[in-house]
């Protein structure tokens, strides 16, 4: 299959007729029936699946990825949101009786679900087919059509998809878009869609969000993280040994819940810091193509700059790192990093790092960890390891993110029914769950007087003081 060529910015105007044709295509979209939207959508995703290995090169060709990463992540991802939302659509979406006040029962009331019209997705480079084609399904199930703005670094995946839909034959002509360019054509994007879906920094976040606010859309936003792994004194060592090293280093550190912050209880430190950099001298890094590959390359060359300069500061304030060599800067190589004795002021306890690093840091007690996870500006994913499961899962409840879990991180994307966002500056809204499909319609509430058919309501002029007395009366027995 021939690939598109490269991707350039496109203007408001062309983005607007765009817009306008996806218009078109999602009116009649909307007409047929959810079973064989379903169905269609099933059906291109099969033909997806049947290019498997030539996307798998494309995604390769953009990331650099370990091929077990494309397909446990990407592919794997997709299977299973596929399957909760074209299995659950019909539940998920269908009217919804309400119920009403006694004095009312002469009415029927239920809410309809009305699909919001074009839908903007806005994606990042980090998971350049689970991300983008995982927003997108829901929003066409739903009824919608779909405008895709895959980030600059990797807008080939999402033109593999578009010429993927085209040849499937299973959607009008410009129901599902793919517009790459760069930020301005996001914006662009942001200006002409019914709601929008982000991905990305916080900082580009803010402003989609100033963006839709101007227009009164909605607009879900799913941003950046700093992952605190407590580790307590009776923690499975071994077990949160490794998960820390997967959790920090799976995706070559560029994870939005990725592990960014570890605090370790003092009695435990020592040894879990030795058994960090066991497993971590484990890791196969490169660029091979087989599964012989473990951890890869940076993605976005931008990215190398800020990982070197929180490795930099926190050299700089004595920290000790044991990694972190840059082994190829052309290919954007670097090895895992795994700094140890790591404190709360270092930047790299701050600020999003979304590389492979791995601060270690010990903590006095349970309440000192929990002041220091909740000690940043993003509350996306937190976790708790203890064997004592009871406790571990009462002090999530004190964490400020999004996504918590115990003895366990970073799967809460693939169980769709469980919500998936962040608190503070990680996000707002949702994706996954029930409601990750209901948002992309207009809840419509139908309100139907039955009988009589003949009589005036009470409540309808002329008033007077019987009247209102009387339907006082029946409010306060309702
Ligand atoms: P980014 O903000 O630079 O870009 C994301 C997308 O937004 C790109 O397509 C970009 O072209 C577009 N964009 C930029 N400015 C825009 C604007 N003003 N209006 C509209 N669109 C605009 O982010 P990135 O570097 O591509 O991605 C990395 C970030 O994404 C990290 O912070 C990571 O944590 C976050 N992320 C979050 C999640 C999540 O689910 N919370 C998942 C993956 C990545």
């Amino acid at each position: 299959m021939t690939l598109s060529s490269p991707p350039t910015s496109l203007t408001v105007e062309q983005v607007q007729d765009r817009v306008s044709l996806a218009r078109e295509a999602q009116a009649q979209w909307m007409r047929c029936s959810l079973t064989q939207r379903v169905r269609r959508v099933r059906r291109f995703w099969a033909e997806v699946r049947k290019k498997r290995e030539d996307l798998i090169q494309v995604i390769r060709e953009e990331t650099g990825k370990p091929r077990f990463e494309i397909e446990a992540m990407e592919f794997g991802g997709l299977e299973l949101i596929l399957s909760y939302f074209t299995s659950h659509a019909h539940r998920i979406l269908k009217d919804r009786a309400t119920s009403r006040p006694w004095f009312l029962i002469n009415k029927r009331t239920y809410v309809r679900h009305v699909p919001r019209g074009v839908i903007g997705i806005v994606a990042p480079w980090n998971f350049p087919l689970l991300i983008a084609l995982g927003d997108s399904i829901p929003a066409l199930l739903s009824g919608n059509a779909v405008i895709l703005k895959p980030s600059e670094w990797t807008p080939r995946t999402a033109l593999f998809l578009q010429e993927v839909a085209t040849a499937s034959g299973q959607f009008p002509k410009g129901l599902f878009q793919v517009l790459a360019g760069d930020g301005a054509t996001g914006a662009a994007v942001v200006s002409c869609v019914d709601m929008v879906l982000f991905t990305g920094s916080t900082r580009s976040g803010k402003k989609v969000a100033a963006a839709a606010a101007e227009r009164l859309i909605p607009a879900v936003l799913e941003l950046g993280g700093k992952h605190p792994m407590i580790v307590l004194k009776d923690a499975p060592i071994e077990r949160a040994a490794k998960a820390a090293v997967w959790g920090c280093f799976a995706n070559c550190g560029q994870l939005c819940v990725g592990v960014e912050r570890v605090f370790v209880a003092e009695s435990l430190y020592p040894a879990f810091s030795e058994a960090v950099l066991e497993e971590t001298k484990k890791i196969r890094q490169g660029l091979g193509d087989g599964y012989g590959t473990d951890v890869s390359r940076l993605i976005f060359p931008n990215q190398l700059e800020v990982i070197t300069g929180h490795l930099q500061d926190a050299r700089d304030r004595g920290a000790r790192i044991v990694g972190g060599e840059l082994l190829d800067s052309e290919k954007l190589l670097m090895a895992p990093a795994v700094v140890l004795d790591a404190k709360p002021d270092m930047r790299l306890m701050q600020e999003e790092t979304f590389g492979p690093v791995m601060p270690v840091m010990p903590v006095r007690s349970v309440e000192e960890a929990v002041q220091l996870a909740n000690d940043t500006p993003y509350g996306l994913a937190a976790s708790v390891w203890s064997r004592d499961v009871a406790r571990a899962e009462a002090l999530t409840a004190h964490l400020e993110a999004g996504l918590v879990s115990v003895n366990d991180l970073s799967s809460h994307y693939v169980v769709c029914s469980l919500p998936f966002g962040g608190m503070k500056e990680s996000g707002l809204g949702r994706r996954h769950s029930d409601e990750g499909l209901r948002m992309f319609c207009h809840q419509q509430s139908v309100l139907i007087h039955e009988w009589p058919s003949r009589w005036a309501e009470p409540w309808w002029f002329p008033y007077d003081r019987i009247k209102s007395r009387g339907i006082s009366w029946l409010a306060r027995l309702a």
